[in-house]
């Protein structure tokens, strides 16, 4: 249900807020069921040994799994907390921003930091899945925008790990209008001549993929990962057809031109290596 707006509710919170959830004990895999030890789990980078499945990778984790050891330092900002429509489902949307802190520990679906990725200093924004579907809206914009502008200010390159459902249906038109407000972000990146690179991870779709997940000057997509803009079975009704096998798969889209490579979260790091120094001489150059 949305009740009407009689105002906005916006606020300002500060940004971030970074609470590890520690996940003990035995874990399954998503892609074949084996029973694993979570700590060995996690120091494989969440992919499977049996079945190669690579498991979904919290933000903060994401970013340590991508840096140089010890060189993360999450970008502080003060971010807008907005209920334009007063949306209520049956939960409203502030409590629902509050129970998504409380079990994710971040503070929204975005988090940006400065740290090194193999000796060249970056600005890395990562995507929370895990709060509310990794949803974009308002802050969420914001705080990649804000990344940008200071990839921009400081000349450093763009590190982007998309996993997102879409917009945040919870903020409307506010959260369609990220779209325009990520995009012209990206294109100050490119026309600041920096390079920008975007790893996709399961999955990743609507308005992140329409916008900066499928802007980078590299895309690499992790194996399996499931990316599109609307799901399957909605084209499927659409379209009243079925759709090839593997479709929105990262395989699928590489073979038809999309995306630039599919790479194993093993190689992330060297390959995200190799690039920034191959992009280096646009960059600041910062001591490693
Ligand atoms: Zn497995």
């Amino acid at each position: 249900m949305v009740r009407a707006a009689t105002g906005t509710a916006d606020r300002a919170r500060p940004y971030p807020l970074i609470r590890p959830i520690l996940r003990p004990g035995l874990g399954s895999c998503e892609g074949c069921g084996a029973r694993h030890l979570q700590e060995r789990f996690e120091r494989a980078l969440q992919v499977c040994p049996a079945c190669g499945h690579h498991g979904r990778v919290p933000a903060p984790v994401r970013i340590e799994q991508l840096a140089d050891p010890g060189t993360v330092a999450p970008i502080a900002a003060m971010v807008p907390e907005r209920d334009p429509l007063r949306f209520d489902d049956g939960m409203a949307y502030p409590d629902r921003l509050r129970a998504a802190r409380e079990a994710t520990g971040q503070s929204e679906a975005m988090l940006t930091a400065r740290a090194s990725l193999g000796g060249t200093t970056v600005v890395i924004a990562s995507m929370e899945f895990d709060f509310l579907g990794g949803s974009l809206g308002s802050a969420a914009g914001a705080l990649f925008a804000a990344g940008c502008d200071l990839a921009v200010a400081e000349r450093r390159a763009l590190v982007a790990v998309c996993t997102s459902g879409g917009a945040r249906m919870q903020e409307g038109i506010a959260a369609l209008a990220q779209l325009a407000r990520c995009t012209a972000a990206v294109a100050a990146v490119a026309d600041a001549g920096l390079p920008y690179l975007a790893v996709l991870a399961d999955p990743c779709f609507g308005g992140v993929t329409a916008s900066f997940a499928a802007q980078a000057d590299v895309i690499l997509a992790e194996p399996g990962a499931r990316i599109g803009f609307a799901g399957g079975r909605v084209i499927e009704q659409a379209a009243r057809d079925q759709l090839p096998d593997g479709f929105q798969k990262a395989e699928f889209l590489l073979s038809h031109g999309m995306i630039d490579a599919v790479v194993s979260r093993t190689e992330l790091r060297p390959i995200l290596t190799t690039l920034l120094r191959a992009y280096g001489g646009r960059c600041a150059r910062v001591p490693a």
